[in-house]
C-alpha cells in the first residue's frame, strides 16, 4: 500500500474524530487522523468538563490529551497541524488534499471537522480580533485580570464562558439580543448566582470601537443607542460547521450542517460525518464520541463490503 493510501482518513481530531480513530485503529484498519491544530478540537476551548460519563470533573485540555493518547496507543496515525484544503471524489477514491499539497486517498472518509465560531459581523469586530476581541475565554481570559469584560450571546457558550471569565474579570456584562436565553437552565442559574455577572438584555450590538486597551461596545436597546466601555469583548454567538471542506455536493441543513442517516452516512457514499459538523440535536462530547464510534463501525462494514466485491485472485 502506498504511504498516502489508507482504509480511512479522518478529518478533524476532536472527540468525534478521535473516537472514530480509536475504533478504526483497534479494528486493525489503516487509519489516519488530521487536524489543523493539536488534538482535542473544542475540548481545547472548554475549561472544565463535568458531563462526560466517568469523569466527574476534568479539564478540557486533559481530556483532549487522554483521548489523543488513547487513540495513538491503538496505532492511529495522528497528524497534528496539518490543515485540510478540500475533500473530493476521484472514482472510488475519497481524496483528502492538505494545505501542504499532499493528497491522502482512501475508500472511506470520516468528516469530523467541527466548525468555527460565528462572527457577529459588526464594524470593529475583525479590526480588534486578537486585540481586545476574542472567541475563546480559556485562551484569552487571563489577559484581562481585574478588568470589566463583555460577553455577547445567549447560548451555552456565552453563559458558561461568561461565568468562567469572572475568575479574572472584576465584572462581566452578558449582552444578549433577546430577553430569554437559549442556554441550558443549569448554566443560566449559575450565571444568575454569580454576583460579578450583569445582564444587558434585548440589546443588539451595532459596533465595537475603541483602542487596544478599551473597547467601546455600541448597542441598541429600546430604540436607544448606548455605549459600554470594557477591557475586552468575548463573542459567543454560535458556530459555523466546516462542511465546506467537502467539495462535492452533500445534503446539508439550512445552517450548513451535514445531514446523515443513523449510521452517520452522508449523502455521498464512502463519506461519514460526525460531531459538530453534523446536523443533530446537541453538540456534546458524549454524542460526538458516539457519532465517531458509529461511523467507524459503519465504515469498517463498508470496507468489508467493498472487499467482497473485489475479484478473487487466482
Ligand atoms: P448557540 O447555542 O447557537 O447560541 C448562540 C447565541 O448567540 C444565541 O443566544 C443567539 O441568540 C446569539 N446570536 C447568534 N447570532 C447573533 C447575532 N448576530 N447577534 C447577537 N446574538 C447572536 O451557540 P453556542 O452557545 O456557541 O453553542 C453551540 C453548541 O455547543 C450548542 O449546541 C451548545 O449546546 C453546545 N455547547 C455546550 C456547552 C455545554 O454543554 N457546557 C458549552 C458550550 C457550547 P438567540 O438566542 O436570540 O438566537
Amino acid at each position: 500500500m502506498s504511504e498516502n493510501r489508507f482504509d480511512i482518513v479522518i478529518v478533524g481530531a476532536g472527540p468525534a474524530g478521535l473516537a472514530a480513530g480509536l475504533y478504526a485503529a483497534r479494528m486493525n484498519l489503516r487509519a489516519v487522523i488530521l487536524d489543523q491544530g493539536p488534538v482535542g478540537g473544542q475540548l481545547l476551548n472548554t475549561e472544565l468538563v463535568e458531563d462526560y460519563p466517568g469523569f466527574e470533573s476534568i479539564l478540557g485540555t486533559e481530556l483532549a490529551t487522554k483521548m489523543g493518547d488513547h487513540a495513538k496507543a491503538f496505532g492511529l496515525d495522528v497528524r497534528e497541524f496539518e490543515p485540510v484544503e478540500e475533500i473530493r471524489l476521484d472514482g472510488d477514491d475519497r481524496v483528502v488534499k492538505l494545505v501542504s499539497g499532499q493528497e491522502l486517498r482512501a475508500p472511506a472518509v470520516i468528516m469530523a471537522a467541527g466548525g468555527l465560531p460565528r462572527k457577529l459581523g459588526v464594524p470593529g469586530e475583525a479590526e480588534y480580533a486578537g486585540r481586545g476581541v476574542s472567541y475563546c475565554a480559556v485562551c484569552d481570559g487571563a489577559f484581562f485580570k481585574g478588568q470589566e469584560l463583555a460577553v455577547i450571546g445567549g447560548g451555552d457558550a456565552a453563559l458558561e464562558e461568561g461565568d468562567f471569565l469572572t475568575r479574572y474579570a472584576s465584572r462581566v456584562y452578558v449582552i444578549h439580543r433577546r430577553g430569554e436565553f437559549r442556554a441550558q437552565p443549569i448554566l443560566q442559574d449559575r450565571a444568575r448566582r454569580n454576583e460579578k455577572i450583569e445582564f444587558i438584555l434585548n440589546a443588539q450590538v451595532r459596533e465595537i470601537a475603541g483602542d487596544v486597551k478599551t473597547q467601546a461596545i455600541r448597542y441598541e436597546q429600546g430604540g436607544e443607542l448606548k455605549e459600554l466601555k470594557v477591557g475586552g469583548v468575548f463573542i459567543f454567538v454560535g458556530f459555523v460547521p466546516n462542511s465546506q471542506l467537502l467539495k462535492e455536493h452533500a445534503e446539508h441543513d439550512a445552517n450548513g450542517y451535514l445531514v446523515t442517516d443513523r449510521d452517520m452516512r452522508t449523502s455521498i457514499p464512502g463519506v461519514w460525518a460526525v460531531g459538530d459538523v453534523r446536523s443533530q440535536l446537541t453538540k456534546q462530547i458524549a454524542t460526538a464520541v458516539g457519532d465517531g464510534t458509529t461511523a467507524a463501525v459503519a465504515a469498517s462494514q463498508y470496507l468489508d463490503a467493498l472487499r467482497d466485491k473485489e475479484p478473487v485472485a487466482g
